[in-house]
């Protein structure tokens, strides 16, 4: 069995980037329109020597009071099918009340979270990320997932262990 890894965050964060750059394929719909990918969709991960099934989420059309049943339903499951939760965030809109919900979310899964700050290219990452350990996650791991910047130091602290 290879190891299932959901990406999971707001809209808008990059999941379906770092889905397409993880199984090297177009399948998921990237947009600027918050949303768009509204089912889970499933693909085969294979970056450098790592092998992986990676789970990219979506459905959250847009309202943060909707979130709940979002969560309830598609992004939930997947993070129960996971071995391991990426949960994004994005480095250059900082905190938001999605991102409060799900982290408070995941807190309570007796899974392993890795949180992972998006889009720090061009930006002091750094200075971006140090915001975000208010979500009481732990570690952060740095990433740009439109250039490739990060990944495979995450990938490494996210699959070696298992
Ligand atoms: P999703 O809704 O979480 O699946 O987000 P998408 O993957 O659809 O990306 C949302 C927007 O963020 C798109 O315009 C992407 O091009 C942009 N984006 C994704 N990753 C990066 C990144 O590493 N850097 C920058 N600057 N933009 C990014
Ligand atoms: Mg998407």
């Amino acid at each position: 069995m290879l190891p299932v890894v959901a990406l999971v965050g707001r809209p808008n964060v990059g999941k379906s980037t770092l889905f397409n750059r993880l199984t090297q394929s177009r399948d998921a719909l990237v947009a600027d329109f918050p949303g768009l990918t509204r089912d889970r969709q499933y693909g085969q991960g294979h970056y450098e020597d790592y092998k992986f099934v990676v789970v990219d989420t979506g459905g959250i059309h847009g309202k943060e009071e909707g979130l709940d049943l979002m969560m309830a339903r598609q992004s939930l499951q997947a993070v129960d099918e996971a071995d391991v939760v990426l949960f994004l965030v994005d480095a250059r809109e900082g905190i938001t009340a999605a991102d409060e919900f799900i982290a408070d979310y995941l807190r309570k899964q007796n899974k392993k979270i890795h949180l992972v700050v998006n889009k720090v290219d061009g930006i002091d990452g750094n200075a971006a990320s140090a915001d975000f350990f208010s979500l009481g996650l732990g570690e952060l791991w740095q990433i740009a997932a439109a250039h490739g910047r990060g990944v495979t130091q995450l990938l490494q602290a996210t699959l070696d262990p298992l």
